[in-house]
């Protein structure tokens, strides 16, 4: 693989990683005691803490993707400090030894689990939740005993400078390091033979962390997207249930990995829920089209680039016959986009073959909850499925006949949360699980340790006795 890297950049990464790969380094950080790793995540909390650090961070986030303070503590802040406070509370527990069962054919072996540290991680983080998307997969490598590399992602360029600063002053690059950059930089370190990779992006980028994994057969978590579906079967109260879809699509400007990205409805309530979202657009933010430019609770989309593609989606559609709903509001000056409905659409549109991750809410409509399953089906397996129904055997059906990553019923925005769930996509939306244990089980190897407490096996060593194996097998039933 070619790189187009400066050669003393290439010279700091050397430096970074021959340090850490270091087989004293590894074996100190191996040897670690869970007390000393909850250190290290304890100076990363009180770090983000300090009034001084935080005033950092958030107007980091501002400066990136219009974040209000409020959303940023929401959306930000309060997810790591749960991680935080669990891994505190479990990591010792985490790291014992787990004793297994072992068949009647083991008599006189024990068997047990050893979670040793993968070794050396890279954590690859993305632009949307830049902060929480790069210190949560950070923490539980660390909680594993790992040496880490964090690429923050260069395109929230405020708080990937912040977070390389908070690296920097708190670990010894054997420990933690921190590599800015883009596509050049991450290519380089794409090349390295990391032992664990842990990826937070896109299914394009995706592919190519898992090509160049698959040359060191180096083993990949991939946090992707895709298109989440919300699905509502009409026995919801339709204000309530309507001011969760426009939570979920507005926080962040539906940059979220897990915002609804299209919804599906019975025909009967498209007119109430179009009409039902404009009422709630209005209420969260004082207005809509141009008006909610002057709501702070209303973040921006990331970039130039992205606010074009968004646009793009738009006019495709519209030429292709979708229609629009709600009032439009556009500054590209200031990357401000009001969110909009669009219906008729049709799969030619590009709206309904890439995820959006932007505040375009497509509304599909179906006459029988049956059909949903066979519509999911023409997508891609998503990252999150939503279903608003107040009728319990509708809600079984949606769960029972289709797959997705996770799955949150008469609430948005959840699947990610609770640190007792795996989180993660299936297929198309991602490769293996996060969020607590599910973490540092990615982070670790499971070692199966056996070992011979009594007995041994040499009544059944060569030369064979056939008598012996034939009573066995008789006993077995071999
Ligand atoms: P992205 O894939 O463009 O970038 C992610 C990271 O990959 C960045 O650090 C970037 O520098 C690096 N990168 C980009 N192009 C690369 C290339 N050609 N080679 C090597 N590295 C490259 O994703 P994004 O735009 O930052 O984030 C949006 C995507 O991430 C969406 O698809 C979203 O659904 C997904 N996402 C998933 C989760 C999750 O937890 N499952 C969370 C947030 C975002």
């Amino acid at each position: 693989m070619e790189t187009i890297l400066e050669e003393h950049k290439v010279a700091e990464i050397k430096e970074i990683l021959i340090q850490q790969r270091d087989l004293e380094n590894l074996s100190r950080l191996r040897k670690s005691s869970a007390k000393e790793r909850i250190a290290k995540i304890k100076a990363i909390e009180k770090y983000l803490l300090q009034p001084q650090k935080q005033e950092l961070w958030l107007a980091a986030l501002h400066k990136d993707l219009g974040k209000c303070k409020e959303e940023a503590l929401i959306t930000e802040l309060s997810p790591i400090l749960t991680a935080m406070a669990h891994i505190y509370k479990e990591l010792k527990y985490w790291m014992m030894d787990e004793p297994v069962s072992s068949p009647w054919v083991m008599a006189g072996l024990k068997g047990k689990i050893q979670f040793e540290p993968k070794g050396q991680v890279l954590v690859i983080a993305p632009w949307n939740y830049p902060l929480q998307l790069a210190i949560n997969p950070l923490i539980h490598a660390i909680a594993a005993g790992n040496a880490v590399v964090l690429k923050p992602s260069e395109i929230a360029a405020h708080t990937s400078a912040f977070l390389r600063q908070m690296v920097e002053e708190l670990f010894a690059a054997q420990d933690v390091a921190a590599v800015e950059g883009g596509i050049p930089e991450t290519t380089y370190l794409l090349e390295y033979p990391f032992h664990h990779i842990f990826f937070t992006g896109s299914p394009a980028v995706g592919k190519i962390v898992m090509r160049a994994a698959a040359n060191h057969l180096t083993s990949v978590t991939l946090e992707l997207g895709g298109k989440s579906p919300l699905i509502f079967d009409g026995t919801y109260p339709i204000d309530a249930g309507v001011a969760k879809v426009v939570f979920g699509k507005c926080v962040n400007v539906g940059q979220t990995c897990i915002a609804p990205d299209y919804v599906l409805l019975p025909k009967a309530l498209k007119d109430d829920f179009i009409a039902a979202f404009a009422k709630q657009v209005e209420r969260f933010y004082g207005g809509q089209g141009a008006a909610m430019q002057q709501s702070d609770s209303y973040g921006r989309i990331i970039d130039d680039k992205n606010f074009k593609r968004l646009n793009d989606l738009l006019e495709d559609a519209l030429e292709k016959g979708a229609q629009l709903h709600m009032e439009r509001g556009v500054d590209p000056e200031h990357k401000f986009m009001s969110p909009v409905l669009l219906s008729n659409v049709t799969p030619e549109m590009k709206v309904m073959q890439e995820e959006i991750f932007g505040p375009i809410l497509p509304v599909m409509t179906y006459d029988n909850l049956a059909e949903v399953p066979a519509i999911l089906n023409d997508f891609e397996k998503p990252l999150a499925l939503y279903m608003i129904s107040k009728n319990k055997k509708n809600r079984r059906f949606i769960l029972e006949n289709t797959t997705s990553g996770g799955a949150a019923v008469n609430e948005l925005m959840v699947t990610s949360i609770n640190p007792n769930l795996p989180f993660g996509g299936v297929n198309f939306s991602g490769i293996g699980k996060s969020n607590g244990r599910y973490s540092f089980v990615e982070f670790s190897n499971e070692k199966g340790v056996v070992q011979r407490t009594w007995g041994s096996f040499s009544i059944v060593y060569p030369p064979y006795n056939k008598t012996l194996v034939k009573w066995l097998s008789r006993i077995a039933k071999w």
